[in-house]
């Protein structure tokens, strides 16, 4: 059985949050991390504690709009690695409002890192993955891919068609290929500094500080996904505070 010290992991958005604490429980575990973020200062800041740490960490600044950077990223693991695991699509942002508000430019945001984002990293993986006859896709969706609520609107259709791609991809992916949903509640992390109403950013940050768990939680979650047995695919799992409604 292949365990996670034999294991290549793409990680998307992994320079904050829960992409962060995924890299650093999984490299602590032995998998070697790639790691892609637009944020290339802190993702070589991750690599170096990584390594420090003993780990095993290589890095490129990626920016998930451009198909040609998650290329790039799945290309510099195989060139370095031999191979490439595991896809953890998990950069995302929310700059959330109200639909009245009309801020287009974040609803066309939100779409294209949050699906069109995914979208790419599966384009760069899924004939990877069907190459070597194995590949695990981790796709990192939301409670909020769930259900909705006022300002939630676009970010929630985006986080539902996370789910509905990763289905999709699921039951298409043939005997020798794994889809993990991962939908998170409230988690703290650097989420809100995405938002550009100031007033939703300033309430979500009160509420993160209230009730959000801490993204270990998440990266738990993913550890034990990615570490099942080829043949066991777990297919989705949603984690949140125990005081979220
Ligand atoms: P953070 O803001 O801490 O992390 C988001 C990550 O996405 C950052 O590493 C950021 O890196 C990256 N990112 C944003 N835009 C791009 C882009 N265009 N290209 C590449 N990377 C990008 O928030 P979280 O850790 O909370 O977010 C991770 C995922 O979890 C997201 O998909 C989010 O929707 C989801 N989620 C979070 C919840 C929460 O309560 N925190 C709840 C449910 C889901 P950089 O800016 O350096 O590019």
């Amino acid at each position: 059985m292949m365990t996670l010290k034999e294991k290549v992991v793409v990680i998307t958005g992994a320079s904050s949050g829960i992409g962060e604490a995924t890299a650093l429980m999984l490299a602590e575990r032995g998998a070697k991390v790639v790691l892609g973020a637009r944020r290339a200062d802190r993702l070589q800041d991750l690599s170096k504690r990584i390594a420090a740490a003993g780990g095993e960490a290589i890095y490129a600044a990626t920016d998930v709009t451009q198909r040609a950077d998650l290329s790039r990223l799945v290309t510099l693991a195989r060139e370095r690695y031999g191979k490439v695991d595991v896809l953890l699509s998990n950069a995302g942002i929310a700059p959330i409002s109200l639909l009245d508000e009309l801020r287009v430019e974040d609803w066309e945001a939100m779409i294209d890192v949050n699906v069109r984002g995914l979208l790419y990293g599966i384009a760069a993986a899924l004939p990877v993955f069907r190459q070597q006859g194995f590949g695990h896709f981790v796709n990192i969706a939301s409670t909020a891919g769930l259900v909705t609520t006022p300002t939630m609107a676009v970010y929630s259709a985006t986080k539902f068609a996370v789910r509905a791609i990763s289905e999709g991809l699921r039951q298409e992916a043939g005997p020798h290929l794994r889809v993990t949903i991962v939908s998170p509640g409230f988690v703290q992390t650097g989420l809100a500094n995405s938002m550009t109403n100031s007033e939703t950013k300033a309430q979500i940050a009160d509420k993160m500080s209230e009730i959000a768990i801490s993204p270990d939680a998440i990266a738990r979650a993913i550890v034990f996904a990615i570490d099942q047995p080829p043949e066991v695919d777990v297919n989705e799992m949603i984690i949140r505070p125990t005081v979220q409604r």
